[in-house]
């Protein structure tokens, strides 16, 4: 229980209510007041949300649209280092004395991000073509795709990729 004191501080998109700001101060021993940015119209409220921070409001029709354009850029990301990945395992990678030379060409390659000490560990038990990520900045994308891969199929999910970024843009900033 609190006491909550409200002021206008806006009105709200079609002009039938308002945009206010509550200022709950509840009734207890310690001081734990705070603020909030609500909407006070039926109908937009169902249109509309306050942003994180409370200092804009957000469309959610758009909100919601972003959030797909962002998960369909994430999944074409992916698709396209598991495309990369699938090839690894035909891509003969060159052998080396030590793990610790291993360790080395992975990470010079881009192919590993982890430290030596993890490296070792994930040896024990894995090859060196199993723990290596191949990631779209990795030095070897190129040669890869040249000796085991197919230009064409990785040409159309760059292609993908680059058409969701834009999307992704267009509706986080429109
Ligand atoms: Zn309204």
């Amino acid at each position: 229980m609190g006491e909550i004191y409200t002021h206008d501080i806006a009105d709200c998109p079609c002009g039938q209510g308002k945009i206010v700001r509550e200022h709950h101060t509840p009734y207890n021993p310690w001081p734990s007041s705070h603020e909030s940015v609500e909407i006070s119209c039926t109908g937009c409220e169902k249109s509309w949300e306050v942003s994180y921070g409370g200092s804009e409001l957000v469309e959610r029709a758009s909100r919601d649209a972003s959030r797909e354009a962002e998960k369909a850029y994430e999944k074409s990301l992916n698709s396209i280092s598991d495309h990369l990945n699938s090839l690894l395992s035909d891509y003969p990678l060159p052998s080396f004395k030590t793990q610790k030379e291993e360790f080395a060409y992975l990470t010079k390659a881009g192919l590993y991000d982890g430290k030596i000490g993890q490296y070792h560990y994930a040896r024990r038990d894995a090859e060196m073509a199993d723990i290596a990520v191949v990631r779209i900045d990795s030095f070897i994308v190129p040669k890869l795709i040249d000796t085991v891969g197919n230009a064409d199929t990785y040409k159309d999910l760059l292609l993908q990729g680059q058409a969701a970024k834009k999307m992704r843009l267009k509706k986080r900033w429109q």
